[in-house]
């Protein structure tokens, strides 16, 4: 079920961090409470492989192989995201990649613990969303 010809799609993606602290449900019931449908949900652990080819595009940045590792330490769990205006509105609700920067009442600051164990990742636009989306789903 489509909600209407504006419904848009994101990709979630609930940290090893968070998943450690059990912190999904606490982070889907906000997401549900912002509008937004939890679509397909998906439980793994990242291969290097697989971290890496995800945040390819950071592939220079100096944070680049510590966040691959971080993201392959553990379970997380991938989510595709259906709603009005779903990738601004999921942005909205994580809130700055840095959790001490990021307003109240947003995912990072509740949930999470620096700017690498941030709790959640999600697309920064439509069409990465698309991107990312193929990356763990079929269509
Ligand atoms: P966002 O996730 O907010 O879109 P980026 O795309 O810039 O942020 O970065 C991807 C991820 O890389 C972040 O969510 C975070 O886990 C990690 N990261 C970003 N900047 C840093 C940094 N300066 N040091 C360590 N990790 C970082
Ligand atoms: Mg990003």
């Amino acid at each position: 079920m489509t909600d209407s010809p504006s419904a848009e799609r994101t990709l979630c993606i609930i940290k090893p961090d968070a998943i450690a602290h059990q912190f999904m449900e606490a982070i889907n019931e906000s997401i549900e409470a912002v509008g937004l449908r939890i679509v397909e949900r998906k439980e793994l652990t990242l291969t290097l492989e697989q971290a890496q080819a995800f945040y390819a595009v950071h592939k220079e940045r100096p944070f680049y192989e510590s966040l691959c590792r971080f993201m392959t330490s553990g379970p997380i769990c991938v989510q595709l995201l259906e709603g009005k205006d779903a990738v601004r509105a999921y942005r909205k609700l994580m809130g700055d990649t840095n959790p001490e920067k990021a307003a109240d009442n947003t995912l990072r600051k509740r949930f999470g613990h620096s700017i690498e164990a941030n709790a959640v990742h999600g697309s920064d636009s439509p069409e990465n969303a698309t991107q990312e989306i193929a990356f763990f789903f079929a269509p």
